[in-house]
């Protein structure tokens, strides 16, 4: 029986836990992500933006690394490079990886993150790129020094709610929510904290496409105000599924503090109390799926080149030109990941995800410690549900032209990636 207890105490004494940040911002004006309207680089900077990482450790060589940044997304060739780079320098498996963006708005140019929405010149262009450049390098150190800094750490999960995200499909905002904030508390041997990992399932737009200071929106401001609560710690914002809601009310600068300050006391009201320490084996896999698009072919493309919408225009070029090198797909290599975390598990997926993803995946799996992601690995496109490809819209379809997409993705989607998703969560879990 002794013997029993003892061992219990040391494993729940192995995990370890190292956060670290760094300041991302451009050095100068660039042209800001996620607005086709803006017609110049950015004027200013409201906030600094930041990347930052936590690394969680269970000390019996399980071990997971959560990266977030205030962006509009990390674009596939982006997250790749990176992830090679982590394997080659900390033997950092690709399921050991979460790269996930708050989707801010006010931001730089992910190059080439909805490269067919930007209408700039060569000398812009070559700004975001060597933004992007910059943000690769900056990350992989960033994830260095994360796990340069595991100690020894309890590891608390708990469950907070904000209320300002809704459903933005109608007007009437009649439709799905999720108000959770799921939180991943780390406290260092003494109980400090070090480290808090919030998401909440919604855009993070409050600021319009008539503002040009860099910012991370309400995201960013409830970052900051965590982290000057607990001075010290790092705050990382995790995007949920907030592919169809969006922040109300919105489009001012006291909007966005405002949702920020209620994201933030949700944070800070759940640290004050103890919550569920984590316990037990990190396990992780990480799998890239196919979603089938619609059907599409060349001659709609063809047809496109005579549009007077130069969005139509300039993804009909991409396309044809990817038709031309046999690099187009009937489907979409889509990345979804799984994450057990002792008692709590963790869910991501590539894109825009809808909110109904979450919530049935929290309802159908019975797990009332599951942390859903979206816009994690890459953000190529929206993912919506099969009632939302029927009803059509902007999450159904016309934001596939932004993205550069052949076609919308067909209603069967929903199925294949719930099914797909239960099971890598059972191979972690079982
Ligand atoms: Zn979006």
């Amino acid at each position: 029986m002794l013997t029993l207890i003892l061992a219990t105490t040391v494993m729940a004494q192995s995990w370890q836990a190292g956060a670290a940040k760094v300041d991302i911002t451009p050095d100068g004006p660039v042209w800001m992500a996620g607005y086709a309207a803006r017609t110049k680089p950015s004027e200013g900077v409201l906030m600094p933006l930041h990347a930052k990482a936590l690394a969680i450790d269970d000390g019996r060589k399980g071990r997971i690394v959560f990266v977030s940044a205030d962006i509009i997304g990390f674009p596939k060739s982006v997250a790749e490079e990176i992830a090679i780079a982590a394997l080659k320098e900390y033997k950092l498996e690709r399921s050991q990886l979460v790269l996930n963006a708050s989707h801010t708005h006010s931001g730089p140019v992910v190059w080439p993150n909805l490269s067919s929405m930007y209408f700039f010149s060569a000398a812009e262009r070559a700004k975001v790129e060597a933004f992007t450049r910059k943000l690769v390098a900056q990350t992989v150190d960033l994830i260095g020094a994360a796990i340069g800094n595991l100690k020894p750490a309890q590891v608390e999960y708990d469950l907070g709610q904000a209320n300002f995200a809704s459903y933005r499909r109608n007007p009437q905002r009649n439709g799905p929510t999720d108000h959770a904030v799921p939180t991943l508390r780390v406290r260092d041997a003494k109980g400090q904290l070090t480290a808090i990992l919030f998401g909440y399932s919604c855009h993070n737009t409050t600021l319009t496409g008539e503002f040009y200071q860099l910012s991370g929106d309400y995201a960013g401001f409830a970052q900051a105000e965590v982290e000057a609560r607990f001075p010290g710690s790092v705050a990382l914002f995790t995007s949920g599924c907030g592919g169809d809601q969006n922040p109300y009310p919105r489009s001012s600068l006291e909007h966005a503090k405002t949702h920020g300050h209620e994201l933030a006391e949700s944070v800070i009201a759940s640290a004050g109390r103890k919550g569920e320490v984590l316990k037990g084996r990190i396990r992780s896999r990480y799998q890239m799926i196919d979603l089938p698009f619609q059907p599409f072919g060349r001659n709609d493309f063809e047809e496109d080149l005579k549009s007077t919408n130069r969005y139509v225009v300039s993804r009909a070029k991409v396309i044809l030109t990817a038709m031309d090198n046999r690099s187009i797909s009937r489907e979409l290599a889509y990345p979804i990941q799984a994450i057990k975390l002792g008692q709590a598990s963790v869910v991501t997926m590539g894109g825009e995800v809808v909110v109904d993803y979450c919530l049935r995946l929290k309802r159908e799996t019975g797990n009332d410690k599951l942390f859903v992601m979206g816009y994690s690995n890459d953000v190529m496109c929206y993912i919506p549900t099969k009632k939302i490809v029927e009803e059509g819209g902007y999450e159904a379809k016309d934001s596939f032209m932004y993205y550069g997409m052949p076609a919308p993705l067909k209603g069967e989607i929903e199925e294949i990636i719930i099914d797909k998703v239960k099971t890598l969560l059972k191979k972690v879990t079982r």
